[in-house]
């Protein structure tokens, strides 16, 4: 299995909630490393692009919305099949149906404000890493 990098982004219900540090522990705990963080409040030029592919979707207006209500940290993440890991220890969208230990079983509000998000391919991985990040500030 190869090393990969993957995006994640935890959300503005657990910044609020001073999350960062605790969300971060599970993330490296899972055997991941952070390699490039960044603490931004989103625009909505931002999240409206970052969310594109969910723009024809009820809940869109509510999601840009909500992603740009308080700060969130932006993240990159290497590890061993860093995609699929990640996303496993984020646990399903949807709070109520996320395996305990992970990250949305433990800490996720609802299905909208669920804490975190992480890249679903690597394609998409690399994509939203350019979004929000230049080589420079990536030190794996
Ligand atoms: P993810 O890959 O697990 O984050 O899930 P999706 O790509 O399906 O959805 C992207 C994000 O949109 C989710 O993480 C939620 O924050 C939000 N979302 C998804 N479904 C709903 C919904 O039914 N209602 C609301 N308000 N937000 C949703």
């Amino acid at each position: 299995m190869a090393t990969q990098r993957t995006f994640s982004i935890i959300k503005p219900d657990a910044t609020e909630r001073n999350l960062t540090g605790a969300i971060n522990a599970v993330i490296e705990k899972a055997g991941l490393r952070i390699i490039g963080q960044r603490r931004i409040k989103m625009t909505r030029e931002q999240a409206e692009r970052f969310y594109g592919v969910h723009k024809e979707r009820p809940f869109f207006g509510e999601l840009v919305d909500f992603m740009t209500s308080g700060p969130v940290v932006v993240q990159v993440l290497e590890g061993e099949n860093a995609v699929k890991a990640h996303r496993d220890v984020m646990g399903a969208t949807n709070p109520e149906e996320a395996a305990d230990g992970t990250i949305r079983k433990l800490y996720a509000k609802s299905i909208g404000e669920n804490s975190v998000h992480g890249s679903d391919s690597e394609e998409n991985a690399d994509l939203e890493i350019r979004q929000f990040f230049s080589e420079a500030e990536i030190v794996g």
